[in-house]
Order: structure tokens, then sequence, then C-alpha cells
């Protein structure tokens, strides 16, 4: 079952391509975009930072010697993408990618471009159903060795109800001692008032969002070991390993990001 695309309601995966200047989105995605930015302007620049620390720590992965990807809610393609920048560096890495939205699987294709001394394959899935999801994995990756697990600003989008943390239990579970675990989310913590507005807004048009505060954002991270410099704003992440952003300055930028070993 890869399910229709339903364009009568926004859809994450689209209302992040618009952000970023892309055409894999409908009138009713622009649409919740811009009241968005009527809430926070930044949240092109805020789409485009996440994108880059997305780079910059797949980088710092490849740097440490990791060779397997699992990366879920990885949205609709926009070069480079972490294949793209993994095999960069070691062309053997070996990548497996996964979303829950159609839109992702229309587009998958250019997913799946990459080296030959490497692999990449695309899963339509769902991050709560994390057993399918390893199962697929299996197929590509060898889990008896270190996976980066990424989950880049997917979290925000699985409520507590949904047993987010639980989720990423189950997914590290499954991985070996020196996995790592990549996630940026987003958070009230800064603008308590607009983020409010914001998710009152996509539930209304039946979108979940879950901002979590600094500690809920670090418990994904706990039994894991955080590579330094710990939980930051996504833009103090090894800035050195990339470009500053066109747009980005030292303000604050309101979500985290962080990268832990499995010991
Ligand atoms: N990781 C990419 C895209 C982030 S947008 C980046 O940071 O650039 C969030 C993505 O998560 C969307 O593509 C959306 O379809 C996906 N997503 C949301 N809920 C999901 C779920 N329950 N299971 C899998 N993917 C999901």
């Amino acid at each position: 079952m890869t399910g229709q695309i339903d364009t009568t309601r926004p859809h994450p995966a689209r209302m992040y391509d618009w952000y970023l200047g892309g055409k894999d989105n409908y009138p009713v995605d622009e649409e919740m975009g811009r009241q968005m930015l009527t809430l926070d302007p930044r949240v092109p620049v805020m789409a485009r930072v996440n994108r880059a620390f997305m780079h910059r720590a797949t980088r710092w992965l490849a740097h440490n010697g990791v060779r397997q990807f699992l990366d879920i809610g990885t949205g609709i393609p926009t070069e480079p993408n972490l294949h793209q920048v993994a095999q960069g560096i070691a062309p053997d890495a070996r990548v497996v990618y996964c979303d829950n939205d159609p839109i992702v699987l229309a587009h998958a294709a250019a997913l799946l471009r990459g080296t030959d001394q490497g692999a990449t394959e695309y899963l339509q899935a769902d991050v709560r159903d994390p057993d399918a999801i390893l199962e697929g994995a299996k197929k590509v990756l060898d889990l008896t060795r270190p996976v980066a697990l990424s989950l880049i600003a997917l979290l925000h989008f699985v409520s507590d109800q949904d047993g987010a943390h639980g989720l990423v239990r189950r997914l590290l579970a499954a991985l070996p001692s020196g996995s790592y675990l990549v996630v940026t989310h987003a958070t009230s913590d800064f603008t308590p008032e607009e983020s409010k507005a914001a998710t009152e807004k996509l539930r209304a048009a039946g979108v979940t969002l879950a901002l979590r505060s600094r500690e809920e954002f670090t418990r994904f991270f706990d039994g894991l070991d955080l590579v330094e410099p710990g939980v930051e704003v996504p833009h103090h992440w090894h800035p050195e390993l990339g470009e500053p952003v066109p747009g980005q300055d030292d303000g604050v930028i309101p979500g985290y990001g962080a990268v832990a070993r499995k010991p």
C-alpha cells in the first residue's frame, strides 16, 4: 500500500519542500506555510539550517568511520541528500531512507542514484512501526555493524501518545554498540506563544506537531554518549564542518540538534 497523494490538507514533507523553495508541493501546503511564516518569518531559514545540520552531522559520522545510515523521515529529495554527503566521503557507504508520505515515494528515484561501491534503498514505512523498518533495513544494512540512525526534523511530528521516546529506544535496541543517534527537533522553549499558535493551526488542518523542551529532547539520548558539543541549537553544532546558511545569524533558531554514540 503506497497511498494516494492527498492534496486536500497540508503535509509536513510538502510544506518543508515549499520552505526550501522546491516544486513538489500543492496550494494547500503553501497556504499553511504562509500562515507559519506570519508566526515566525524565520521558518525558511530554519529549514535550511536544519538541512545544513544534516550535512555536517553526516560528514562528521563518515569521517568517524560510519559506513551505514538509516534515515527515517527523509523528506522530498533535496540535493545534496544524505547519501551524496556520505558517499562523497566514503563511496562504500550504505544508506536506507524511509518516509511514510507517498509524495516521498513518488520522488524516491533521486534517492537511489548513488555510487556503485555503496548502496541506497528506499522504504515506505512509518516510524511508528519500527519492526517493519528494521526488517526492510536488514536487506541492505548489516545490523551487527554500527549504523547511524538519523531522525532529522521528524520526531516533532510524533506525539507522546504514539510513544516517540519508546520508538527511538526500540530502533536503537536493534543496533550494535558503536551506532549513533542523530536528531534535530523543533522546540517551543524560545517562542512559547508562536509555538502554541502554530501547533493549534496545524492541528486544525490535521497535522500533529509535538514541540518538545530541551529536557524532553535530551531524553531521546538517555543511555548514549553525546558527541561534543552535546545538545545545541543546530547551527552551533560543529559549524566548522560546513558553510553558514545565507540569512542565518547567530540568533536563536527554535530547535535542538545532537549526535550521540551507543556505548
Ligand atoms: N529529514 C528531512 C525532512 C524533514 S520533514 C530533513 O530534515 O531535511 C519531516 C519528514 O518526516 C517528512 O518527510 C514527513 O513525511 C516525515 N514523517 C512525518 N511523520 C512520519 C512518520 N510517522 N513516519 C515516517 N515519516 C514521517
